[in-house]
């Protein structure tokens, strides 16, 4: 008889679907209306409804089929009462054809940690940028982001109102990312893309620096980096605290799994064990192409102000 699929790849295929779920639910809230506006460190950091309720959800179901798994998400919630129809227990068929990648075949449920950003762009959210907003589901294994799933809960929404709203883009490290067209940025442009809403001297600083053709500024880690794989910009640059694990892990597995790279600010890698630090001190510095370029034009002076 065929061998059951390999872990990573039900909890990649189960999270696809969770996402779609979660996806839904950004949908509902924002049409009915009530937001429900928390405000966490200040006026830049909040919390709605949405987040809320998509963290209960991606949380519970995961944790419901995968119960010895890590699952680390952004907001303080209980994890307990969640209601039932909060669960999502489907699973993306076309993800468990994929064989597994021989390194990751023997993963126990002990070994991975999920890391969960219900809602990326939250202040954009509450701003009606909703093309910025994405849920993420990065997984990693052994301090390393090894697979992910970003969702776009409004793709397509300037299509008009009976467009099909939404999309789910997926990838692991060994097999590829999937659920979009990979294209290159413009050929000898350098289009950096920043954040739109935690703008600082240093992070204006860094971009003066980089001597940019253009510079995007959008919200979303996970925005950012679709917009990398899309060819719509060339580097994501990020010179300062604010992005955290959540922010970075499913990005990073989809950017690494089609030949991008992300680090901080400094050049170095990040870590995803279940004991790190939240908080990616150093910021963020992401491309498809060229790392070498951008990471030899940041200037020390900007580095040496960041710390680890
Ligand atoms: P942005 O590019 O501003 O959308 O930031 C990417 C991610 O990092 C989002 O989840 C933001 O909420 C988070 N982030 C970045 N800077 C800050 C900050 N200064 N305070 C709180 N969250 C931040
Ligand atoms: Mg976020
Ligand atoms: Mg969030």
């Amino acid at each position: 008889s065929m061998a059951s699929p390999a872990l990573l790849m039900r909890v990649v295929a189960s999270a696809y679907s969770v996402a779609e779920r979660a996806a839904t639910i950004v949908r509902n809230v924002m049409s009915a209306g009530d937001l429900g506006i928390v405000e966490k460190a200040g006026p830049n950091d909040l919390q709605t409804k949405a987040d809320r309720l998509v963290q209960m959800s991606i949380c519970a179901s995961l944790a419901r089929k995968f119960p010895k798994v890590t699952i680390i998400g952004e907001e303080e919630l209980p994890t307990h009462d969640v209601t039932e129809d909060l669960i999502e227990d489907g699973h993306c068929e076309e993800i468990l054809k994929k064989p597994c990648p021989a390194q990751y075949t023997g993963i126990k449920e002990e070994e991975l940690v999920i890391w969960v950003d219900p809602l990326d762009g939250t202040k954009e959210y509450t701003e009606g940028l909703l093309d910025h907003v994405t849920v993420l589901i990065g997984i990693a294994y052994g301090g390393k982001a090894i697979a992910g799933v970003i969702n776009q809960p409004y793709y397509n929404y300037e299509a008009g109102p009976n467009a099909v709203l939404g999309r789910t883009i997926w990838g692991v490290l060994g097999i590829g990312a999937f659920g979009f067209q990979l294209t290159e940025a413009p050929a000898g442009k350098h289009i950096v893309i920043t954040t739109r809403s935690h703008s600082n001297a240093l992070v204006n600083e860094c971009i003066t620096a980089l001597n940019p053709d253009a510079v995007i500024r959008v919200g979303g880690a996970g925005n950012k980096v679709v917009q990398l794989i899309e060819g719509k910009a060339s580097a994501y640059v990020f010179a300062s605290p604010g992005c955290k694990k959540w922010d970075t892990c499913a990005p990073e597995a989809i950017l690494h799994a089609v030949g991008g790279k992300i680090t901080d600010i400094r050049g170095n890698p990040f870590q995803y064990n279940k004991e790190v630090k939240h908080m990616n001190s150093a910021g963020v510095l992401a491309t498809l192409r060229n790392y070498d370029y951008y990471a030899s034009r940041i200037p020390n002076t900007v580095k040496e102000s960041l710390v680890p």
